[in-house]
């Protein structure tokens, strides 16, 4: 999608700081980290929503989160979140998924 900065950044218009890519899949080291592991993992192809179609992506997406969690060192844990509209704080709509850790993160969930 023309407008879409992660789609910007699959082309290759935007840089990233690169942690991993498949055929699926991009994972970067978000510009602005929350914990001192915050990656994100994105499907290449620009969804909005996990439904029928395409949650064999989001799938894909949690195993390269595991895998990447290995690779980072989190063996302490980590935590993987995805924001979803207004109220879940959602700042890009193309479906992405936050892989954080590094550090004792918050026990709340809001
Ligand atoms: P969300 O608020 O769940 O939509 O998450 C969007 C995330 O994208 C935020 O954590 C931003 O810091 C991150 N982000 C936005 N632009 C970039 C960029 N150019 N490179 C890396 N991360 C970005």
């Amino acid at each position: 999608m023309s407008d879409c900065i992660f789609c910007k950044i699959i082309a290759g218009e935007i840089p990233c700081n690169k942690a991993y890519e498949d055929e699926l899949v991009l994972a970067f080291h978000d510009i602005n980290p929350q914990a001192p592991v915050h990656v994100l993992i994105i499907p290449k192809l620009h969804v909005q929503q996990i439904d029928g179609t395409n949650s064999i992506l989001a799938g894909h997406c949690f195993a390269v989160a595991e895998m990447l969690a290995v690779q980072l060192e989190l063996s302490d844990g980590f935590r993987i979140v995805t924001n979803r509209g207004t109220h879940g704080g959602q700042t890009v709509e193309h479906l992405h998924f936050h892989l954080l850790g590094g550090r004792q993160l918050e026990l709340t969930m809001g």
